[in-house]
């Protein structure tokens, strides 16, 4: 019990999921979450998808989501009519009536185009977009991203329980972790394996893959390298070299 306390002093404001029922402290239970600083937790994947999917229905309700007779709407439709059931992926497509010009996904196969992207670019660049969106959830970014940020944001200290459940979360901390995925930073790698899956699911339904690279250069030439979707860290140029590569057969 001491050493629990003393832990407990050590990390601070670190929440502890270890109470039995009874209101006694059961330390074999005890774990730490929150705060970056021991993370013997982790979330499997279901919990993090269903997570993702209740987020995903906050955010619905905060942007102004197009209707399905809405032109946008049927164009998405369109454009995505052969990625539906892609790699095996339970996907779901929506567009925001937004100027901004972004696209996101979420673990649980939740995707979001703004208005604003496919206001900016042709189908075949949209739908690359696509691509590399779903990447991000085929190659468990996004699982991951909001894996970590349950398990290190303060925001959400005490929701994930020593069995790495997450507990019910209020309207405020779904909108947060929505909102996370909406301006999700990646890394580099991360970016770059998005791209070149972005690539190769274009060639595999019959669409031109240079279109990844076209999407590229078409929001660099427009909105230069900030914001959005191009608010990742690898340059442009570095991203379009590897897209090169990757159609190559390089990657
Ligand atoms: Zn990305």
């Amino acid at each position: 019990m001491k050493r629990v306390s003393s832990l407990m002093v050590l990390l601070g404001s670190v929440m502890l999921g270890g109470c039995a029922a009874d209101g006694s402290f059961d330390a074999s239970k005890a774990m730490v979450v929150g705060a970056g600083v021991v993370q013997a937790v982790t979330l499997d994947e279901n919990s993090v998808k269903q997570t993702a999917s209740l987020a995903a229905v906050e955010l619905d309700s905060k942007y102004r989501v197009a209707d399905a007779s809405n032109p946008y709407s049927r164009r998405l439709a369109n454009l995505v009519s052969g990625v539906q059931g892609y790699d095996g992926l339970k996907l779901n497509f929506k567009v925001y009536l937004e100027n901004e010009v972004n696209a996101f996904a979420m673990a649980d196969g939740t995707v979001r185009v703004f208005s604003g992207l496919m206001d900016a670019m042709p189908d075949d660049q949209v739908l690359a977009v696509i691509g590399h969106e779903i990447g991000h959830v085929k190659l468990k970014h996004s699982y991951r991203q909001m894996q970590s940020k349950l398990l290190t944001d303060s925001v959400f200290a005490g929701v994930v329980s020593t069995g790495g459940i997450i507990g019910e979360l209020t309207a405020g901390q779904l909108g947060q972790l929505g909102q996370a995925a909406v301006s999700a930073q990646f890394s580099q790698k991360d970016e770059l394996e998005s791209d070149e899956y972005a690539v190769k699911m274009l060639r595999k339904v019959g669409q031109d893959p240079y279109a990844m690279k076209r999407a590229i250069e078409t929001l660099q030439a427009k909105y230069g390298s900030g914001g959005g979707f191009l608010s990742s860290h690898p340059s442009n140029p570095k991203r379009v070299k590897n897209i090169e590569a990757a159609i190559a057969g390089k990657k």
